[in-house]
């Protein structure tokens, strides 16, 4: 197989579980040398054992997405440990609370806010200074098909990832010219931990939503993502990708 990442720096939030275990595996099976991070360090440590089996080059660093000071000092670890940061994939989210919103906790509201979408900002925010003083770079931001639609009682969720689709687009706007591509990616239901709390009945009802007749793995998620960070992608930017089974042709 050809490696498409060869060298390169690649950054992933969230990486201790589901789609974003999945994309720090194949960003170093293609070459690249990951920052696995995570609130959760056991996961985030056993991504980066999962990578170092495959004969690949990993290093954990917790951080908490929702906070400023933790974004920065994530991306100061990674220049102090590589130099430069050539990737981004803004991945870490929760699904939170799930209510109407009449009735959805203001907590609730903040927290998935917080995590969801002003995480990916604050990621941004420290992530391109650092890619602009090498003059490139590639950011992935995971939104969902809930980027594009609503979803009953998922009101905080919906706005978040609607958010990242809008950031996401200001951001390759603002960078595209000086060499940072910037896209967001849509994906459908996913089998990942995320989706543990529901019960069977829901799960069938969120298969049947699918035209595929299936949920996605996260290892498929991670393909595009791959693509997405790559040189293949050159001329993308600024986009949306779904990858959600046919959700979103209903
Ligand atoms: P997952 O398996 O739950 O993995 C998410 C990881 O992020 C977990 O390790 C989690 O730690 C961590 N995390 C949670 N809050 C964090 C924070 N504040 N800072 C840093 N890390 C944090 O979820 P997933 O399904 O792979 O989801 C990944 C992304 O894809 C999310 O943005 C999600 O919204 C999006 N997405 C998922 C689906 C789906 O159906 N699964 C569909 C569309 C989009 P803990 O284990 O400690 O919580």
């Amino acid at each position: 197989m050809s490696k498409l990442l060869t060298e390169k720096v690649a950054l992933v939030t969230g990486a201790g579980s589901g789609i974003g275990r999945e994309a720090a595996l194949l960003y170093a099976k293609n070459g690249a040398h990951v920052i696995v991070s995570d609130m959760n360090e056991a996961g985030g440590l056993e991504t980066v054992d999962k990578i170092k089996a495959v004969g690949g080059d990993a290093r954990f660093i917790k951080a908490d997405v929702s906070s400023p000071e933790e974004n920065e000092r994530l991306v100061a670890k990674t220049l102090e440990a590589y130099k430069v940061l050539d990737i981004a994939c803004n991945n870490a989210g929760i699904g939170g609370e799930s209510n109407p919103v009449g009735d959805m906790s203001i907590e609730g509201w903040k927290k998935v806010i917080d995590i969801n979408l002003n995480g990916v900002f604050y990621g941004m925010h420290y992530q391109i200074p650092a890619m602009l003083t090498q003059g490139k770079g590639a950011i992935v931001n995971i939104a969902s098909i809930l980027g594009q639609v609503g979803f009953m009682n998922s009101s905080a969720y919906v706005a978040a990832k609607h958010g990242v689709v809008g950031l996401t687009k200001n951001a390759a706007m603002e960078y595209s010219a000086k060499g940072i591509r910037v896209n967001s990616i849509g994906p459908g239901f996913i089998k990942t931990p995320l989706l543990n709390q529901l019960d069977e009945a829901t799960m069938n009802m969120l298969v049947s939503l699918h035209p595929i007749g299936r949920l996605g793995e996260s290892k498929e998620v991670a393909e595009l993502i791959v693509w997405l960070s790559s040189d293949k992608a050159s001329f993308v930017t600024g986009s949306y990708y779904a990858i959600d089974g046919g959700y979103l042709s209903q």
